[in-house]
């Protein structure tokens, strides 16, 4: 049986990240944040420039860095962050359909809450990330969901070959989970 690639996608704040670890909570899953790889970039390095702008970072960069950590795992995987666009899905697609059973959970929620959770996120949280603080960086974000993220989950959603699953993540998180354990098994 092949393992399993949980790829999570939705808008900022949709939960990406807390579903992930409730996830690796249940199963032993290597977990693989884009974001937080990228944050790791010095500040005035080219990636740490365009993370601070809220731009997505070049296709080219992303899919290196994906396939250095993707082909380090044997066993079940998480992928927050990845893919964005277009080009990274369909690479995704056409490299690793073939090894891992590949499982797309799109977080959807509504545009306002999505900037409600934002803005709790940077009023609440221990780590204050700068990317979050300023209003025309996260609708920079925001944009690049709609814009370049959107069409990719379209098409995703009738690439063959791969999982794919709506779920409604509006609610809280315990009550949204068990849709995602459904689309999992
Ligand atoms: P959020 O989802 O809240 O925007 P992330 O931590 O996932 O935050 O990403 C932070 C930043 O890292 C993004 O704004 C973008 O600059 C960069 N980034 C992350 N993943 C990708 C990706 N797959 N392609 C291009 N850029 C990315």
């Amino acid at each position: 049986m092949k393992h399993k690639m949980v790829v999570m996608m939705g808008g900022q704040g949709a939960g990406k990240g807390t579903f992930s670890k409730m996830l690796m909570a249940r199963g032993d899953y290597t977990y693989i944040e884009t974001g937080a790889i990228l944050r790791t970039a010095p500040a005035d390095s080219d990636i740490g420039r365009m993370v601070a702008r809220g731009e997505l970072v070049p296709d080219n960069m992303l899919i290196k860095l994906m396939a250095e950590k993707i082909n380090y795992c044997t066993g079940d995987i998480i992928l927050d962050g990845f893919p964005r666009t277009q080009s990274q899905a369909q690479w995704l697609v056409e490299h690793y359909a073939g090894k891992w059973d590949i499982h797309i959970i799109y977080l959807d929620v509504p545009n306002e809450v999505l900037l409600h959770r934002i803005n709790k996120r940077f009023h609440e949280g221990s780590c204050h990330r700068t990317d979050d603080s300023d209003t025309a960086i996260i609708q920079r974000r925001l944009n690049a969901f709609y814009t370049q993220t959107k069409p990719a989950i379209e098409w995703l959603h009738t690439a063959p070959g791969i999982k794919f699953a709506t779920i409604d993540a509006t609610g809280e998180p315990d009550t949204t989970l068990p849709h995602i354990l459904d689309a999992l098994n």
